[in-house]
């Protein structure tokens, strides 16, 4: 059990021992300025709690990398951008960031990757996003000082149109590839969103078929798919180097568990990206890297894709969180 040890800002904030954490993902707020459909943040933030401020949670953050050798921080809302100056300041804390963004607020000129939430063609997208959000987006894109990469969590609701999504996808400016992440249920998911281990097999095997017709431009790597067949994923799920390796933190630096997905989450219905790249590259390399390597490793996968993806782009996308997954 962490221990609340220190007050900051009049927040109590818990302190993690002396543990390594690799990888960490922050939510660096939970306000947004979109309202899709499928997100519960504004039903559980009613009783909003006070944010830490900028320069605490900076502060805060810094004293945890040092201490956690943490090297990779996943940058999450809400809509982490309505932060903009904690975003700019706390990249420079740790060696690789990736930032996931709604896409209607303008990019900042990092050199991190950043992640830009689409759910599906524009009819798909604006009916869970907003009206006009997709062409929002594409205005983000068009102006974008580096390249991103798209994000876009596969539901019940897009999975019929995932071919022409991404032969769109491709025909967007400064897009170096899309990561398609099968939304991960909570235990109690009433959502409608979800899908049964067999038609999760299904998803896969068109996103297998995907990346035969579109190679890199799927950044979701091959065998990671593979192992999240029916068949595999228990034995990565079960083993899931993410409940032990990674530090998820909320707005006010308390730790979600197992992972960013928090307590509810159903690992046994998991096919995140993340865990299944680092099984597939652990089991690859057994006597070589653990997952946290791996995940470096996968960050370097992502930036050999291009010139202009080395250039830009600095890491494979962490798995979206639940809200995060939809968020931003
Ligand atoms: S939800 Fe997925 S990523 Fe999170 S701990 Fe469970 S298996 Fe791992
Ligand atoms: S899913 Fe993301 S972009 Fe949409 S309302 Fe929630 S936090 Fe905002």
């Amino acid at each position: 059990m962490d221990q609340p040890t220190t007050l900051l800002d009049g927040i109590e904030i818990p302190d993690f021992g002396e543990r390594r954490y690799p990888y960490a993902v922050i939510e660096v707020t939970r306000h947004c300025n979109l309202r899709c459909t499928t997100c519960f943040f504004f039903q559980a933030f009613q009783h909003e709690e006070k944010n830490l401020s900028d320069d605490a949670l900076l502060a805060k953050l810094g004293k945890l990398a040092r201490r956690h050798g943490i090297r990779f921080m996943s940058w999450v809302g809400g809509e982490p951008l309505l932060r903009r100056r904690v975003i700019e300041k706390g990249v420079r804390l740790f060696e690789q960031n990736v930032l996931f963004t709604n896409g209607t607020l303008p990019l900042p000129d990092l050199p991190i990757a950043i992640g830009v939430s689409l759910d599906g063609p524009p009819e798909i997208n604006d009916a869970i996003r907003g009206a006009g959000v997709y062409e929002k987006v594409r205005f983000t894109l068009t102006t974008a000082p580096r390249p991103v990469f798209i994000q876009s969590v596969v539901t019940t609701r897009n999975v019929s149109v995932l071919d022409r999504f991404t032969a769109d996808l491709t025909a967007l400016p400064n897009v170096l590839g899309v990561i398609y992440s099968i939304y991960v249920p909570q235990k109690d998911d009433t959502s409608g969103l979800a899908f049964t281990l067999p038609q999760r097999d299904q998803v896969i095997q068109t996103l297998l078929g995907l990346k035969e017709q579109h190679g890199g431009f799927i950044l979701n790597e091959h065998r990671a798919l593979e192992l999240a067949l029916s068949p595999t994923c228990r034995q990565v799920t079960d083993q899931c180097d993410m409940r032990e390796n990674s530090l998820a933190l909320d707005y006010r630096l308390r730790r979600r568990r197992p992972c960013c997905y928090g307590e509810q989450v159903d690992c046994d219905l998991c096919a995140a990206p993340t865990p299944f790249s680092m099984a597939a590259r652990a089991m690859a390399r057994p006597y070589g890297p653990r997952g946290d390597v791996a995940l470096a490793e996968a960050i370097a996968g992502t930036r050999s894709a291009s010139p202009a993806q080395a250039a830009a782009c600095g890491v494979d996308p962490p798995p979206p969180a639940r809200s995060p997954q939809n968020s931003s």
